[in-house]
């Protein structure tokens, strides 16, 4: 364990995290990722230099805009926290099992339900523009690195449960409490996993989610009937990704 390393990978984490802020800002509001530079959402001041530094601008301004002074959402400096502890943990892992490229095609993965967790939170929505694009490239570079098989078995078996989930929903309760954007995750998730390991990823997410769930009913927090299961579905894959391999483990040793 090199302690520079860590460094450096924490640095790069918080770089993407906030590059993530950014996505997530602007993809729903259908602007561009790129341009133009970042500004205060109230006054459109735009940010200067030093005050874009992940987490330390935010400590340095106290969590207001310069200029208006009105308060930045510590959502901001949470995920770019957020993006360099992953960064950090797949960083780790790959002194276990990991090759190079696996480990960079994890950083991708998880950088992508990062942003797609927050903005299923905001929106309750999944975009087609970026599952498409995403799910393309994992299928590309599995066939390319992995075996094709397999993620396309890991596609169907993603995408089908969830979709079943909503097929079930329906006859059951009348109401469906996913969306046509969860099968997409599905099977997104099933793309860079492979089947076994989405399968842990939708088991935690149920736990997880009705867990969550049913402390928000308790608490009368719920704004509406409807709780994302996207941002479950992503923090299942995420433990999956990390510990999946030692949760199956365990399992299949304990079973007897
Ligand atoms: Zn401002």
């Amino acid at each position: 364990m090199i302690v520079s390393e860590y460094i450096l990978v924490a640095i790069f984490g918080l770089i993407i995290g906030s590059f993530l802020n950014v996505c997530i800002y602007r993809i729903p509001k259908k602007l561009s990722i790129v341009l133009p530079r970042s500004f205060c959402p109230k006054c459109k001041t735009a940010i200067k230099s030093w005050e874009n530094i992940p987490i330390i601008s935010y400590i340095i301004l106290r969590g207001k805009c310069s200029n208006c002074k009105e308060s930045i959402s510590i959502r901001y400096p949470l995920v770019e926290a957020i993006t360099a502890i992953m960064f950090l943990l797949i960083w780790h892992n790959l002194w276990f099992d990991l090759s190079i490229y696996r480990m960079l095609m994890n950083l991708f993965f998880v950088s992508v339900l990062i942003v797609v967790t927050f903005i299923d939170i905001d929106y309750l929505l999944i975009h087609d523009k970026i599952t498409y694009p995403v799910i393309i490239i994992g299928i590309v570079l599995q066939a390319m690195y992995n075996s094709l098989g397999q993620t396309v078995l890991g596609f169907f078996i993603g995408g089908g449960i969830i979709y079943l989930f909503i097929l079930l929903g329906k006859l059951f309760y009348g109401q469906d409490g996913m969306g046509g954007g969860d099968v997409k995750l599905g099977a997104l998730i099933g793309v860079y996993l492979g089947w076994k390991m989405t399968l842990l990823s939708i088991f935690l997410a149920c736990i997880v989610g009705s867990v969550i769930s049913g402390i928000l009913i308790l608490l009368k927090k719920k704004k509406s009937d409807y709780i994302a299961f996207g941002p479950f579905m992503s923090l299942g894959a995420i433990i999956s990704l990390l510990f999946g391999k030692r949760i199956l483990d365990w399992y299949l040793y304990y079973r007897w």
